[in-house]
């Protein structure tokens, strides 16, 4: 009788002992390495099909993003001022598919989606279909902080960042000659049928960019933009201004998208991953390989992600031939990547 007894307090003092080992690590301060991590775009990128000069070119892009989001942390700034510097710079460039290099509509217009998530509170702003707005991602951010809304779309966008004193330009400044004559190529394709749009198929390349990133507080952000495909239909909005599908962040991820926006929004990619870590308790790297690599891939949807946890694990995975993507961990380098074989 007198062994039970002790048997059983054993027991209880073990139990006692394990919840409040769990308590205190729970209390403890974390000490947190901030990374930026960040992609420009996923697609049909093969080494064959580059010149050095382009290779070099979008490696120093990419490499001055990273720097500009990591500067930001190494100073002990958010997750969300990192995530949308790095963007910034990326729309800035006439490379990605975002800002200066976005793709044309159907009807020759550049017609730009954002989206930002703050992972601490998940507030978030998007803005879809804008015309004259420098730097979408920055009236993502206007909306998210200044918005009762989380997603503006066309003219009233346009208002909400011109009285948020957002830089706007003439639409023509989006206007660039790769740009152009994709558009032009795909329109002579299509030209055998004046509806082919209606029904057109996949685009074949993407360059959406977007950034994810920890910072020292352990506060997560993910933010996404993109001028969405090329020669799409008037009034098209892709995954990328939609929180869930395209952009996510939570306490315990953040997620930014790129590829065929029609299924990312189908299969509500960005909200899936974060929802295999959450409640299935998945690596964020399994998390994210589950969904690109079997269930998008089995509906024939292309693309890829960055994703990041609250521990700063992070994936790039994509079941294209390759994506832009690279990160930056403070206390080590800006890291590049681009083709699929690339590690
Ligand atoms: N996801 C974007 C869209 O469908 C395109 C891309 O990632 O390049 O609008």
């Amino acid at each position: 009788m007198l062994m039970k007894q002790i048997a059983a307090l054993a027991l209880f003092c073990s139990v006692l002992f394990t919840t409040q080992t769990f308590a205190e690590s729970k209390t403890k301060p974390r000490v947190l390495t901030p990374v930026i991590v960040i992609h420009g775009g996923a697609g049909t990128i093969l080494k064959k099909n580059m010149t050095p000069e382009q290779d070099a070119a979008y490696r120093d892009a990419l490499t001055l993003a990273l720097k500009t989001g990591h500067d930001i942390l190494k100073k002990g700034g958010s997750s969300v001022d990192a995530v949308e510097a790095a963007i910034r710079t990326m729309e800035d460039s006439p490379l990605f598919n975002a800002g200066k290099g976005s793709v044309f509509t159907h009807e020759g217009r550049n017609e730009l989606d954002a989206s930002i998530m703050d992972g601490k509170n998940q507030t978030s702003g998007a803005v879809a279909g804008v015309t004259i707005v420098k730097n979408p991602i920055s009236a993502a951010r206007a909306v998210m902080e200044h918005s009762p809304h989380v997603l503006l779309i066309g003219k009233g966008a346009e208002l909400f960042a011109t009285r948020m004193g957002l830089e706007i330009v003439d639409p023509s400044y989006f206007w660039t000659e790769r740009r152009w004559k994709e558009l032009q190529k795909e329109l002579l394709e299509e030209n055998k049928d004046p509806h082919a749009e209606l029904i057109s198929g996949k685009p074949e390349k993407f360059g959406t960019v977007g950034a994810v990133a920890l910072d020292r507080a352990g506060n997560l952000a993910a933010g996404t933009s993109t001028g969405g495909t090329s020669n799409k239909y008037f009034g098209r909005v892709g995954d990328s201004p939609i929180i869930g599908a395209g952009t996510y962040a939570d306490k315990s991820c953040a997620i930014s998208a790129t590829g065929h926006g029609e299924d990312f929004i189908r299969f509500v990619v960005a909200h899936d991953i974060a929802a295999l870590v959450e409640y299935k308790g998945l690596s964020i790297d399994r998390a994210a390989n589950i969904v690109i690599h079997e269930k998008l891939k089995s509906a024939g949807g292309d693309g890829g992600v960055i994703a990041l946890d609250s521990a700063g694990n992070f994936s790039m995975t994509f079941n294209t031939e390759g994506m832009y993507r690279g990160y930056y961990r403070e206390g080590g380098s800006p890291r590049v990547m681009i083709y699929g074989d690339e590690k």
